[in-house]
């Protein structure tokens, strides 16, 4: 599957103190999340910000119900360290107030700030501060309650084949509506999100908004629940949507500390190559009945210590076995074979220890650190291996599987648009 971004109109957060990042456009697909606390103290809120930066979130979120927390916006904006998004519902003056402050960035949820006068004085706003929108229309505050069973009857039948077609038809109608606002006041900095809890509805509603419009999409299941369940749901929805081209910044949320869902986030984004991992990436096996050390205790033990210690991205592979380990282990730095209580260590490929199992960790770490040492002096290129450690022929016996093919049992293969 080949990698295409969707085209869209970049939009850009931020200032000359804390960095501008550009949100769709050329622009790397960005993490964001949200404070959990009150905005109006400050102190509290900075120091989530400060947490959820250095976790590796690009844009930070904060609520503005009050006066109070926009006027607490003019210190925090003094302190951040990355760009501030006002997130305003109900009371459109809470957006005048953060744009006022010096905020990056306004979140206006079109179920809740519909006047079409205070959508105008927002606006224009905005567009005097040189400042993007965000129009976020979550499936949960757009639907007419009260006309549900009427409302399902008149819209399913617009996107019929899709399970909640009705809901898809309110959000993309409420999104093209209140959008006309913006094209009428020719204001075109927006980015738009159309979250839901429902994984495929979220799928469906993306899909269907990038083939309609061009600005930037924020991608994010809310309400996911809990990290448990909520990440599974959170990366079925964003990792669709992203290895499909489609999304420019995203945030998962959960019922847990955010910056969860920053170090998910960022992992998603590493795992699709969207981003450049920083620090250790980690391959451990799963374990089965070959395992005979405590493998799961020494990989949580080497994964606690080398996410802080480790700046490069050095692959460490913690396996179980010496079977079926290097073959799974392929391409990492440092790796670990555990067996018969001991512990075989390999730096590109070469071995370099043997240990019995309560001294694995220590010198699996040593060796990371080490590596890195090297890395960093010159010494060592990560990625390339000294020595091939040359695991068990996969095929063995059974072949390759050219004769199958030349036996007529299976017909063609295709790699890469190339048929044999
Ligand atoms: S590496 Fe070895 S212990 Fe781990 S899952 Fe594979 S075969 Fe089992």
């Amino acid at each position: 599957m080949t990698y295409q971004r969707r085209q869209t109109h970049p939009v850009t957060v931020g200032d000359d103190r804390v960095g501008r990042i550009t949100i769709g456009g050329d622009g790397p697909v960005s993490v964001q999340s949200m404070t959990s606390g009150y905005t109006h103290d400050v102190d509290g809120c900075l120091a989530e910000i400060e947490k959820l930066a250095a976790a590796g979130a690009d844009i930070v979120r904060v609520a503005v119900p009050e006066r109070k927390d926009t006027e607490a916006l003019r210190e925090i904006m003094k302190a951040t360290p990355v760009p501030i998004v006002a997130d305003v519902h109900f009371h459109y003056k809470r957006a005048l107030e953060a744009v006022e402050a010096g905020v990056h960035k306004i979140r206006l949820n079109p179920g809740n700030i519909n006047d079409r006068d205070q959508v105008n004085a927002v606006i224009d706003a905005c567009k005097e501060a040189g400042i993007p929108i965000r129009v976020g229309v979550n499936e949960g505050s757009i639907i007419e309650r009260k006309d549900k069973q009427k409302r399902q009857e008149e819209l399913g039948a617009y996107f019929e084949g899709h399970r909640s077609g009705h809901l898809l038809a309110i959000m993309i109608a409420k999104l093209e509506e209140y959008l006309d606002i913006f094209t009428a006041r020719d204001f075109h900095d927006i980015v738009i999100s159309a979250k839901s809890m429902d994984a495929r509805l979220v799928i469906d509603a993306y899909t269907e908004i990038s083939k309609r419009f061009d600005h930037p999409l924020h991608l994010g299941v809310t309400h996911a629940g809990t990290r448990e369940t909520g990440s599974i749901r959170s990366i079925a929805a964003l990792g669709t949507l992203l290895a499909n081209g489609i999304g420019d910044t995203i945030r998962i949320s959960y019922a847990s500390d955010p910056v969860y869902e920053v170090e998910d986030g960022v992992e998603l984004l590493c795992s699709l190559d969207l981003r450049t991992r920083k620090g250790i990436e980690l391959i451990a096996c799963p374990t089965c009945g070959r395992i005979q050390v405590d493998l799961f205790t020494l990989v949580d033990e080497v994964q606690k210590t080398l996410r802080t210690e480790i700046e490069l991205p050095i692959k460490v592979a913690v396996m179980g076995c010496i079977v079926n380990g290097p073959g799974e282990a392929e391409g990492a730095d440092v790796a670990v074979f555990a067996g018969d209580r001991r512990g075989i260590i390999y730096v590109q490929g070469e071995k370099v220890a043997n240990v019995p199992e309560d001294e694995i960790l220590a010198r699996l770490l040593a060796e990371c650190r080490a590596f890195e040492a090297k890395v960093r002096a010159g010494e060592a290129t990560l990625g390339q291996k000294v020595v091939d450690i040359v695991p068990p022929d996969p095929i063995g016996d059974l072949g390759s599987g050219v004769e199958r093919i030349k036996s007529g049992l299976v017909e063609s293969i295709t790699v890469e648009g190339r048929s044999t």
